[in-house]
């Protein structure tokens, strides 16, 4: 997420926070103090409010953390990879970086949230009761009976089934278990989503006009932000599941251009880049494929032997993430475009080159298909 930065690590996932997060926490924390604690506990002093404040602040975040960790432990247990795990206004966002491919294993990961959210709620509960009855002070207690009440409420609030919202990805598992069709499970969980995220915004508009301000435009964001969310990944869903059926040869742009080894530079430059205005040419060697030349590779040499350099002796070679079969689809050829530091791919077989396939190529494609049917939901 842009704007964020990371404050550490947890077995292999970076746990970045997100400059957003840093109003929500300031909100919070002053809220405790200057409204809960002096309408709730009157003899408490000022500092005290805001120390106890600023912890619970913490413990609700940590919480949050503890949230999305869970989720996150649980998917590198189903075999996917988690990247990063990022705190952000509205909560924590685990990055998974594969869509699941099981119904099985998705619900596992999305109850294993709010299970832990249940789980600490307890603990807390559990050390307020302690506390209590060990006739401890009230502001050792209150902390622990808040958390508890809040992590209940994480989970409730995370368990209603509107994707993608926990209990959303729960209910898309069960009729995708059920019915076979991950798209239409999508289909049906992300349009709850939307009602979900509509019915909070129309609830945040009621409170704001009763003159609750503050809670009517949190409940506002919030239902924007679920709204959002279940209709772009509802529409990531389709596309990837798109991506996994059609196979690069009915994708890739033929008759490629090629430059022979011999060329130089300056004539590449010219008669090519120039002229055809790509950003790599695939090189060739009596008749093979030997490489690649991109615009990088010549900025690496000076320009004064540009007239004396030949393309053979700049060329990249051919890396297994620069070429795909054609009958590989084109989600493989997405994954390696976007990673390969070229930004397409050559489809390739027994050594014959037969077309291209670049990330502007599958953009476009998004683009036109988004127009086409980005309305029908
Ligand atoms: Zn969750």
């Amino acid at each position: 997420m842009k704007g964020s930065l990371v404050i550490g690590k947890i077995k292999g996932i970076e746990i970045e926070i997100n400059i957003s997060w840093f109003v929500i926490f300031a909100l919070l924390t002053y809220m405790l103090a200057t409204s809960y604690f002096p309408v709730n506990y009157p003899e408490w002093n000022e500092t005290v409010n805001w120390i106890l404040a600023t912890v619970m602040a913490l413990m609700f975040f940590s919480s949050v953390l503890l949230h999305e960790l869970s989720h996150s432990l649980v998917s590198i247990r189903q075999g996917l990879i988690v990247k990063k795990i990022t705190l952000f206004i509205f909560g924590g966002m685990a990055q998974i970086e594969k869509e699941v491919d099981d119904p099985v294993k998705e619900l596992k990961i999305a109850i294993a949230g709010p299970a832990m959210s249940i789980v600490l709620s307890g603990i807390f509960f559990l050390f307020a009761n302690v506390l209590a009855a060990a006739g401890a002070q009230a502001y050792f207690i209150v902390p622990f009976t808040y958390l508890a009440t809040v992590n209940i409420i994480l989970a409730i609030f995370n368990m209603v089934p509107a994707f993608p919202l926990d209990g959303g990805r729960v209910l898309r598992a069960i009729i995708w278990k059920v019915k076979g069709d991950m798209q239409q499970a999508t289909k049906i969980a992300s349009s709850l989503g939307s009602f979900f995220g509509y019915f909070l915004i129309f609830n945040g508009v009621f409170l704001a006009l009763a003159g609750n301000l503050f809670n009517g435009l949190w409940f506002l964001f919030i239902g924007w932000f679920i709204t959002q969310a279940s209709q772009s990944s509802y529409q990531h869903v389709v596309m990837n599941d798109m991506f996994n059926k059609i196979c690069v040869n009915k994708f890739m742009t033929e008759n490629v251009v090629t430059v022979e080894y011999y060329v130089s530079l300056e004539q590449l430059v010219e008669d090519y880049f120039y002229k055809y205005k790509f950003s790599m040419f695939p090189v060739v060697r009596i008749g093979e494929i030997m490489g690649i030349v991109t615009l990088d590779d010549i900025k690496k040499v000076h320009k004064s032997i540009w007239d004396e350099t030949t393309v053979g002796s700049i060329a990249q070679k051919i890396e297994e993430d620069l070429i795909v079969s054609p009958r590989d689809t084109v989600s493989i050829a997405m994954d390696k475009a976007f990673k390969n530091g070229v930004g397409r791919v050559l489809v390739m077989e027994d050594g014959r080159l037969l077309g291209i396939v670049s990330r502007t190529d599958i953009l476009n494609y998004i683009r036109i298909h988004g127009q086409l049917y980005g309305k029908e939901r």
